[in-house]
């Protein structure tokens, strides 16, 4: 295996009187060893390259991360400034911050680049006004339970634009999720919400179904699963757990509080009151997806959803049950599912899937020698399971490639090859991870 230069080196050895001398990759792999005592970086290696080798060792030892689509936002949540509306309140109107638009959970992009349509602050004001121009405690003393606006999340800020707003050593450009979808809306702010939707598009913007056309890039992609998950969070949870009563939004959008008074009116008891509560805050749904691997290891088995079209065939799934490991989950899922034992589990990546809330743990697995037989009996969720030859699923994945942006459920015909999911959903990864060697991102 041939270790990337980069991986290699550390900031000592940057300065390195070696490296500078002869700066190229190759030469790098050919001094590798020579650096480790060389006289001009062997102190500054001593206190200087401890984080980076420990990166160096784990990426050496476990491949690569891989970060699945959905995941590796370019944004600072800045999580603990959520409650500073001062700080919020700045951002929402500084000139440089952006906000993105949902309509019933789908993004306004433009359709041909799958760009954000963002828009500015002064393009939102008269919809949204200042939720942050008074304190948290301030809105919370004066919350009124007729009034429910549009709900807005602050996501974070990105630090690799220096222009932005600034707070202590935090700065970066702003970036909020408004939700525009009328239906939903108090008819007060109706109006101002419907020239927003006709402002974008007159202006080329269109509202996509992110779930089966993959348009957005990687980082636009896991902005999007923060702020559809916030969205759809807030508006399903108007009501409190605890008493019934109508919550509030706060925190930018993060949590949703049972104030003790509306419209200045003392409402009852409440245990979410005083104390922290899991349900003043959202929560992650984890579920297991899994690659399985045959005991001679050259078959992975597939199922097919009832839901599914014919030839389509992805990883078994499923969801966490309560006081249940994530191996004994996935274990538990592939026997309902299919009838096949597992012995070993390895976790290899996980992906957020805002479909509400969800989190994929994607995990590989092998079959015990005597349990492969497949039995569609115990949870009759599949409608079909196989072992297909690495061959055949590695075919299924070159063409699921090619066409990386969709994931076509319409597609029912009975004959040809199979079919799988693109190569951004973490089944796809999972899969080519196991039947292609030294598989990393797509
Ligand atoms: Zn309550």
């Amino acid at each position: 295996m041939v270790v990337k230069p980069a991986a290699l080196m550390c900031g000592a050895r940057r300065s390195c009187l070696i490296l500078h001398l002869f700066p190229t990759a190759r030469r790098i792999e050919v001094f590798n060893l020579v650096c480790l005592f060389c006289c001009s970086c062997l102190f500054a290696n001593f206190f200087a390259c401890t984080m980076n080798s420990v990166v160096s060792a784990l990426t050496k030892r476990y491949g690569e991360q891989n970060d699945n689509y959905f995941s590796g936002s370019p944004l600072n949540r800045v999580s603990f400034l959520r409650e500073d509306y001062a700080f919020l309140s700045s951002a929402l109107r500084h000139p440089t911050t952006r906000f993105i638009v949902l309509q019933k959970f789908d993004p306004a992009v433009y359709p041909n680049s799958g760009d954000y349509y963002y828009l500015k602050y002064d393009d939102v004001k008269s919809a949204i006004g200042n939720p942050f121009e008074k304190s948290e405690s301030e809105v919370i003393a004066e919350f009124d339970s007729s009034i429910s606006a549009p709900p807005l999340i602050f996501l974070g800020i990105d630090e690799s634009k220096a222009d932005g707003v600034v707070h202590k050593q935090y700065t970066g450009h702003a970036l909020f999720a408004l939700d525009v979808t009328l239906p939903e809306l108090d008819v007060l702010f109706k109006p101002a919400i419907q020239s927003i939707i006709d402002g974008i598009e007159s202006g080329g913007g269109k509202f996509v179904t992110v779930r089966t056309a993959f348009i957005l890039s990687y980082p636009d992609a896991a902005i999007y699963a923060q702020a559809r998950s916030y969205l759809d969070w807030n508006v399903r949870n108007p009501f409190c757990a605890g008493c019934g009563s109508k919550t509030l939004s706060v925190n930018g959008g993060s949590k949703r509080v049972c104030p003790p008074t509306d419209r200045g009116v003392e409402r009852g008891p409440c245990p979410s009151r005083g104390t922290i509560t899991n349900i003043s805050f959202p929560r992650t749904d984890p579920t297991i997806i899994v690659a399985v691997v045959n005991s001679k290891g050259d078959k992975l088995l597939l199922g097919r959803n009832k839901r599914f079209p014919v030839k389509f065939y992805s990883c078994l799934a499923g969801f966490c049950e309560l006081g249940e490991s994530v191996e004994e989950a996935v274990r538990r899922e592939v026997w309902e599912e299919s009838g096949v034992k597992l012995g070993r589990v390895v976790i290899h990546s996980t992906q957020p899937w805002p479909y509400p809330a969800c989190l994929m743990i994607g995990a590989i697995a092998e079959a015990l020698p005597d349990g492969e037989k497949i039995h569609l009996e115990h949870d009759p969720e599949l409608g079909d399971a196989q072992w297909f030859p690495f061959s055949t699923v590695e075919q299924a994945l070159n063409v699921a490639e090619k066409n990386s942006n969709t994931l076509d459920l319409t597609d029912n015909l009975v004959e040809g090859p199979i079919k799988v999911p693109p190569s951004k959903a973490i089944a796809h990864v999972l899969m080519r991870a196991v039947v292609v060697e030294k598989a990393h991102r797509i």
